[in-house]
């Protein structure tokens, strides 16, 4: 295939931008756009494409896709909430798509989900456009949804949590606040004893740096500071690192057998994590673990 303008391509295609400094982009194709706004936080566009079907990029960069969200919600949740073992209060900071609620409200052990989404055109659009991301968890009774930013509210309030999320976008815009130093510390005064953060930190083969400075603040904040994978098509670049703080140890380590039977206690079924899946995840290739270490 030799050099092409996406001029040439039929169709509107919307690029991803994520890395067009690195010197690559990839596009999708629009084949049918339902919604396009300049959303006074982000631009914001859901449309159709043939191989992922309904999707959202948010500053030209992929958030969520009906075909893959199903693995990057899935591990963001069910991996921190399993290895806890008996996590009763979760806080998501971001998510406006709904998908890691979708998840967390699976879990009728959980008691009171705070979700706190500096956007409310995100959570507004998605319900309407790609109401299946969220399946109704938006209404569930345990849900306390907050529209602010996630570091003032983890400032503000005194309310503790057994589980963190930071579903956030990457460090660009209003997400680049929920990579701060601060900002951890913070969420970090909210974690209950033996509670544990886990945070969207991009694809270590493309954004490296990210995962790093990440890790470099956690390793000053929990005893335990690592991050474990999941490979989602559509975040490009191979497996994305999702991040580990916690300061009991016994998280990270909970034998399989005994995350089998957490597993099928909670009756779920699932489409990309298993309990072997679980441990594996913590498994990192050397190019991983020496970001961890830089
Ligand atoms: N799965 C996606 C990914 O890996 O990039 C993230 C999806 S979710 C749409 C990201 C959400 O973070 C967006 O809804 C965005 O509005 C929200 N967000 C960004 N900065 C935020 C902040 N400071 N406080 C709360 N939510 C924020």
């Amino acid at each position: 295939m030799g050099n092409r303008d996406l001029g040439s391509l039929a169709g509107r295609w919307v690029v991803e931008t994520l890395y067009e400094e690195k010197g690559f982009i990839c596009a999708f194709r629009a084949d049918e756009v339902h919604y396009e706004e300049a959303t006074g936080q982000q631009h914001l566009v859901i449309f159709d494409n043939a191989l992922f079907g309904r999707m959202m990029t948010l500053d030209g960069i992929t958030q969520v896709t009906q075909r893959d969200e199903f693995i990057y919600h899935e591990m963001l949740t069910h991996v921190p909430i399993l290895a806890h073992g008996r996590a009763k209060r979760v806080l998501i900071i971001g998510g406006g798509d709904g998908g890691i609620l979708r998840e967390v409200t699976r879990h009728k052990s959980v008691e009171h989900v705070t979700m706190v989404e500096i956007d409310p055109s995100v959570t507004e659009f998605c319900r309407k456009q790609l109401p299946q991301i969220s399946a109704g968890a938006f209404d569930d009774p345990r849900v306390d949804l907050i529209f602010a930013d996630g570091a003032k509210f983890v400032e503000e309030t005194d309310k503790s949590f057994d589980v963190i999320i930071v579903d956030s976008t990457d460090p660009v815009g209003p997400g680049e606040v929920l990579f701060s130093e601060p900002f951890y510390r913070a969420a970090r005064a909210r974690l209950a004893p033996g509670g544990v953060i886990v945070t969207q930190n991009g694809v270590p083969f493309m954004q490296g740096d990210e995962l790093q400075g990440t890790m470099e603040k956690f390793r000053k904040l929990f005893k335990v500071a690592t991050c474990y994978l999941a490979t989602i098509p559509t975040y490009v670049g191979g497996p994305m690192a999702l991040g580990w703080g916690t300061d009991d140890p016994s998280l990270t380590e909970v034998p399989l057998e005994e995350l089998k039977a957490r597993f099928n206690a909670a009756g779920l079924s699932m489409r990309y994590y298993t309990p072997e899946v679980h441990k594996a995840a913590f498994a990192l290739p050397r190019y991983v673990l020496d970001l961890l270490e830089a």
